[in-house]
């Protein structure tokens, strides 16, 4: 099984924990940083709609808890057409992503399509320095 094999069936994985008893709408997210370390999360709703947290937040809040600071290569799974980020998601990837960072994008039986961080997110908003932001 190879680097993104692995990735996959990790997404596929947490997906299965999603919490998502209002839209039933359950998502995946895995993430792999450079050293090969992967980092999962998986969609939270709550009765109030706008606490719900997505699968790549999840995702990245775990990342960074453990003290990782970039993103190598993504994958978020869905059961849909294409379950693309959702916009506040582009943007915490953005915030971490490796300049080559490629998110696939999955339904349960594979990835369907990938996409650079520019495809997904042109023209994003970012500060100029972001170094007291990383962790050297
Ligand atoms: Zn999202």
């Amino acid at each position: 099984m190879n680097d993104l094999d692995k990735l996959f069936e990790a997404a596929r994985a947490v997906r299965e924990r999603a919490y998502a008893p209002y839209s039933d709408f359950l998502v995946g997210a895995a993430l792999r940083t450079p050293d090969g370390t992967v980092f999962t999360g998986c969609n939270v709703e709550n009765a109030s709609y706008p606490v719900s947290v997505c699968a790549e937040g999840g995702a990245v809040s775990a990342m960074v808890a453990a003290g990782y600071r970039e993103i190598a290569e993504a994958v978020v799974i869905g059961d849909a057409a294409l379950c693309t980020p959702c916009g506040m998601c582009r943007q915490r990837l953005k915030e971490f992503g490796m300049p080559e960072l490629v998110v696939h994008v999955a339904d349960l039986n594979g990835i369907r399509r990938s996409f650079t961080m520019d495809e997904l997110l042109p023209a994003a908003f970012e500060l100029e320095d972001k170094s007291n932001n990383r962790k050297d």
